[in-house]
């Protein structure tokens, strides 16, 4: 229901879960947030109120200077914790806005590669394809590419890949995503409210965007693969 991602000069669960809070007002049933630390992917998600996220956080901390996070309306599996985003395979965690209308398909062809899933959403299916294109000798960025290439329905999606903490993708079909500026950081937000304590400088993308994200760079393409000049404005919202 709510997408956000930072990748960030400052810790990123407190910043992750503010920006979460901005996106409340859109109704959610659980939450949770995925960062890197050494290069390492983490996550930690709680049903029910953002509160019961920061609590779990407190006991259990995610350290890492980029991370996403979601605020989950379900559409397709119970709202428990196994359902919650950031869902993960391998080296791969996404969050995902709307639904994948194919993922029982994709869920058979994974299968027939040997590959399971463990909930029963239609957005595992995304983390799991990714993680398999990457286990096929694939780059974070072609293995995003490949994924999305596989997706029908509507998605806003937000990739955060193991062992590369200088990288987000980022796309849309269907839902909205906004990418923000800031200064040596950037960040993702289903809303460019979630994103207004950081910046009011944002490039929203259009149908069939791809946003590959680092610290200092945004490059985005369209539907065709086509690199494409997406402006960047500057908004007024309120703090
Ligand atoms: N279809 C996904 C799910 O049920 C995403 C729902 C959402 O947009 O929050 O997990």
């Amino acid at each position: 229901c709510g997408i956000v991602g930072v990748l960030g000069q400052h810790e990123v669960a407190p910043i992750l879960v503010e920006a979460l809070k901005r996106l409340e007002y859109r109704g959610y049933d659980s939450a949770g947030i995925a960062t890197i630390e050494n290069g390492k992917l983490d996550r930690r998600r709680a049903v029910g109120k953002l509160v019961n996220l920061s609590d779990l956080l407190v006991h259990e901390p995610l350290a890492g200077k980029i991370g996403i996070g979601h605020t989950r309306w379900a559409t397709h599996g119970a709202p428990n914790v196994a359902n919650a985003h950031p869902h993960r395979a391998g080296k791969v965690a996404v969050v995902h806005n709307g639904i994948i209308e194919n993922y029982r398909e994709l869920r058979s062809d994974l299968a027939a590669e040997g590959i399971g899933h463990e909930t029963d959403t239609d957005t595992e299916t995304v983390a799991l394809l990714a993680d398999h294109y990457l286990a096929q000798g694939l780059a974070p960025v072609d293995a995003a590419r490949a994924t999305i290439a596989r997706l029908e329905g509507a998605y806003a999606l937000c990739f955060l890949f193991d062992g590369e903490p200088d990288l987000l993708i980022a796309a849309r079909k269907g839902s909205p995503l906004a990418v923000g500026h800031g200064i040596g950081e950037m960040y993702v937000g289903s809303d460019a409210i979630a994103l207004a304590p950081m910046t009011d400088r944002v490039t929203y993308l259009e149908e069939g965007d791809m946003a590959v994200i680092t610290r200092t760079s945004l490059l985005i393409t369209d539907h065709t693969h086509t690199p494409v000049n997406r402006e960047a404005r500057t908004i007024e919202v309120d703090n």
